[in-house]
């Protein structure tokens, strides 16, 4: 029976007895809640997630998109249309600028859409007792009274009562700022203990940084204390990136140009005596003209695109601005295991007792023996036997058989001694001996090792210990012969011996082992001895990724250095990191040998050193998690923008500080998850330069679409300035110009956002992320392409209207003369140094699609007699048709001309 105190706002559990909580709870702390009631709970209490709380209302976006400083020059030209009883006018440019307002919404709802969705594939899980069993259950599924098993790595994903604790540490910064790790603890505290102070809960939030421990679920979702902070965790994510932020300051300045420029042409117009009516509406024209009104919209739109994409490719973008940085990356910092590996470990060598023995058989599947050198069946040798019993026990994973597949479950270091330990069975004719186990010491990176304390049947106690072999070493006096007796060590030997190994890229795992005739209940790092027995090693293959090798080669095709960082042995690391095709830094290159550096060598070297180093090192072993960040940090002063993997708790702040941290989706814990920028969901390194290659395209996009813009822009306003320059009448309207802005970079610019990536786009050497995106090319490519449109529109408009054609039939043949032109250019920009024959004509169905939809609005523009009344549009004959299209052919080839001699210059120059 629960007590209605659950997740109620009871807020002194951490005042009560860890029994009297569980009681209160309704809770078995060992075997959990049955089904049944888990299915109550939930449904009283929900699931354990935080109500979004939207960073901004849908009403307030809304109305922030009329915030833009053009918008109120607009509603300002609304207001004096009104006034000066332009009763059309003045509505057509009020519907343009609720119509833009709605489009903007759409798809800046869209875009948050997308990241919220994918924010949400993000889910942390939670590791629970339930019904006697342990369960790995995504966090939202957790209830009050819930046991949770935590580890270092975990999210604590609800508010939770701490009832047993091995040095458990909390990093609780997202909740107090504090970043230094709370040491936690189970014994109840003072009611009064302020929050910070409760060290024996666990706050929705925060992270385990180191430790083990178990907890009852006290409160969830909103109930829970971050669930009351409301402001920390919004839903929303920021849409800016540094790119639009240079945008958005970029039209800023744009537009305070031309408001002076129209400022000085009403001016100038009204002193010659013209209409004030008429200098006011040509200055607006100005205005709508040349200001790229959708480009904010569309830079977010294609990078939203792009992290769909990546998304596809096995790259979940946490952070938008990582889509542009990827773009720029130069030097990738990838694990060894796992990443570069396919972390299919099989133990293939044994040493032991003196012997050397080859285990045989692949992957997890327990088919397969133990021989020794000369193919017989190994012998009963006790130091054999004792290390595969270590290998066994000192060991937290399982092999399972899944659709007749075996796989492991943990960590595939210990799977694959589970299966050599199976494939000596032979060995133990009663089977292997089933010692309890009584605590251990669970495998870290800084230390390398792994020990559990165990009960033997003569009720004395044995220590097993597995680690890597310098720390096992260090640590053994003795070794195990094959009679079952301590001998003194030949620690040369065995160094020898492993080097050999590790030299083969096997890795290689050294076991030991201790006996104790009494214990104090569990087992720390000092209370490991320095007289250990030597067991042997074991030596597994772990088969380079065949997609590792390609994506390695794309990466120094496309000028990005690659770099292996690794806690694994410096000669396992380097023979691995020639099997894939590693090569040294540029620096290095004469000599042509891969340099390799250890965590010890790092130690030993200053900044100046390290920096000179890091440049010429590709592979770095027996890194500490510390480590990695002064790689970075080294590597960023090189002035390179780097990605760098990680799994680990204590990588967290070297995926910070990198450019663009890379998580591990399978193997990576939630703080690494959390603390990174991307996360991979197939922990492979292909994806990673995948993501890169994603990043390029979607920056070309990009920069196809200012191009294609920006001309659009300039021709309009080089048209109204030419008419009040030459005293000409306004070759087009304000509404006109609005209308042409609306439809076009809806139905052609976005367009380009969907272009697939160009041929040869990793062949090139990475973007300077300062260099600018309008390069002196690019920007006499606006002027030329602004100058043939002024050209054709104003040509056209004279022409007609010296065939004696209406002023309003003249504006609506300058008006197609614009959006055909537009459209015409827009095949030139689909690929910025292509020709559209190489691009494929058909292979964008979305820019088909936009041009079907933009011809027929503009059928309707022209010959609905509605938008003739509302835009003095007016319908034009065949003929005049004919013209706009040879006027739009003519711009394409004349810029196909333009892309063709540069292109084809530029080769030269490269020696092509
Ligand atoms: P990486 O994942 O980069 O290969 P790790 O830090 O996981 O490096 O491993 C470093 C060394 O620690 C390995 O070379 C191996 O000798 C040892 N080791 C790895 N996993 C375990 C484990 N589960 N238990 C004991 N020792 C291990
Ligand atoms: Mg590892």
């Amino acid at each position: 029976m629960i007590q209605d105190t659950v997740g109620k706002d009871n807020k002194n559990w951490h005042a009560q007895q860890v029994s009297e909580i569980l009681k209160n709870l309704g809770v078995e702390p060992a075997s959990g809640l049955p089904a049944e009631e888990v299915q109550k709970r939930r449904e009283q209490y929900g699931l354990n997630q935080l109500t979004a709380r939207k960073g901004t209302p849908a009403w307030m976006r809304f109305l922030l998109q009329f915030h833009q400083p053009l918008i109120y020059i607009l509603l300002a030209a609304t207001l004096i249309t009104l006034f000066l009883r332009e009763w059309v006018d003045s509505g057509v440019i009020f519907a343009v600028v609720v119509i833009n307002a709605v489009i903007g919404f759409i798809q800046e709802s869209k875009a948050l859409k997308a990241l919220e969705a994918l924010s949400r594939t993000m889910t942390a899980y939670a590791v629970v007792l339930r019904n006697g069993k342990e369960k790995r259950i995504s966090s939202s599924e957790l209830v009050p009274g819930d046991i949770v098993l935590l580890c270092s790595g975990d999210k604590v994903t609800a508010d939770m009562r701490m009832i047993q604790c091995r040095d458990l540490q909390v990093n609780e910064s997202t909740l107090t700022g504090e970043s230094v790790p709370v040491q936690k603890q189970i014994e109840a505290l003072q009611t009064d203990a302020a929050l910070a102070d409760r060290i024996n809960m666990l706050y929705a939030a925060t992270f385990v940084t180191y430790g083990r421990g178990r907890a009852v679920v006290t409160a969830t979702g909103d109930s829970t204390e971050v669930g009351r902070i409301s402001e920390l965790i919004s839903s929303a994510e920021s849409l800016d990136t540094p790119l639009t932020l240079k945008i958005a300051q970029f039209s800023h300045y744009l537009m305070y140009a031309i408001l002076g420029l129209a400022v000085v042409t009403f001016l100038v117009g009204f002193l010659r005596g013209q209409p004030f009516v008429h200098m006011f509406m040509t200055a607006v024209a100005l205005v709508v003209s040349a200001i790229p009104e959708g480009l904010p919209a569309v830079v977010t739109i294609t990078l939203a695109i792009g992290v769909a994409r990546m998304a596809r490719r096995r790259a979940i973008i946490r952070k938008l601005p990582a889509v542009e940085t990827l773009g720029s990356t130069s030097v990738i910092c990838s694990d060894k295991t796992g990443t570069l590996t396919e972390n299919q470990m099989t133990v293939q060598e044994i040493y032991s007792g003196g012997m050397r023995y080859r285990v045989s058989g692949v992957g997890y599947s327990p088919e397969g023996s133990i021989q020794n050198e000369q193919g017989e069946p190994a012998d009963h040798s006790a130091a054999l036997k004792e290390c595969l019993t270590a290998g066994f026990f000192c060991n937290d994973s399982h092999v399972v058989q899944k659709e007749g597949l075996y796989q492991v479950e943990g960590d595939p270091t210990e799977g694959a001694l589970l299966v050599a330990a199976d494939k000596g069975r032979s060995l133990f004719p009663e089977g292997l001996p089933d010692f309890a186990r009584i605590d251990s010491i669970p495998f870290e990176s800084e230390y390398q090792y792994m020990a559990t304390l165990h009960t033997l049947p003569d009720k004395s106690y044995v220590v097993y210990l597995k680690g890597s072999v310098e720390r096992i070493l260090s640590k053994c006096r003795y070794q195990l012969n094959s009679a079952n007796e301590k001998e003194p060590l030949q620690r040369d030997k065995i160094e020898e011996l492993a080097e050999n190994m590790a030299q083969r890229g096997l890795r290689v795992l050294a076991f030991a082992k201790f006996h104790l005739s009494s214990h104090a209940g569990k087992i720390d790092h000092k209370d490991i001895p320095s007289e250990l027995i030597l067991l042997g090693l074991q030596g597994m293959i772990d088969p380079p990724r065949k997609e590792a090798m390609q994506a390695l080669k794309n990466c120094y095709a496309a000028g990005i250095r690659v770099k292996m960082i690794t806690g694994d042995h410096i000669l396992t690391a380097k023979a691995i990191a020639g099997q894939l095709g590693f090569k040294s830094g540029p620096e290095a290159e004469e000599s042509g040998e891969l340099t390799a550096l250890s965590g010890k060598d790092i130690e030993k070297l200053d900044e100046g050193e390290f920096e000179d180093c890091v440049g010429r090192t590709s592979v770095f072993a027996r890194v500490a998690p510390e480590q990695k960040l002064r790689l970075v940090k080294a590597i960023q002063a090189r002035g390179d923008i780097v990605a760098m993997t990680g799994d680990g708790v204590n990588d967290a702040p070297a995926l910070k500080q990198a450019n663009i941290g890379v998580a591990m989706g399978l193997a990576g814990t939630e703080v690494a998850k959390e603390a990174a920028d991307m996360v991979l969901t197939d922990d492979n390194f292909a994806s990673i330069e995948e993501a890169v290659e994603e990043g390029r395209g979607v920056f070309d996009n990009l920069t196809k679409f200012i191009v294609w813009v920006l001309p659009t822009n300039l021709g309009e306003a080089l048209a109204v300035l030419c008419a009040v320059f030459t005293g000409a009448a306004l070759p087009v309207m304000p509404v006109q110009i609005l209308w042409i802005n609306m439809t076009t970079t809806v139905c052609l610019g976005l367009m380009l956002a969907f272009e697939s990536k160009e041929p040869g786009i990793m062949n090139r050497p990475p973007r300077d992320p300062d260099a600018p995106i309008m390069t002196f090319e690019l920007v006499m490519r606006t002027l030329f392409v602004g100058i043939l449109l002024v050209t054709g529109v104003f040509g056209l408009f004279l022409y007609e209207q010296s065939k004696g054609a209406s002023i309003e039939e003249a504006r609506t043949v300058a008006v197609a003369v614009l959006v055909i032109g537009e459209l015409f250019y827009l095949f030139n920009c689909r690929s910025l140094t292509r020709s559209m024959l190489s691009v494929g004509f058909f292979s964008n169905r979305w820019l088909w699609a936009g041009i079907s939809v933009m011809l027929a609005l503009q059928m309707l523009f022209t010959y609905a007699p509605f938008m003739n009344l509302f835009f003095d549009s007016a319908p034009i004959s065949l003929e005049s048709w004919v013209l706009i299209f040879a006027v739009g052919v003519c711009i394409y080839a004349l810029v196909g001309i333009e892309k063709w001699i540069r292109f084809h210059k530029k080769n030269k120059l490269e020696g092509y």
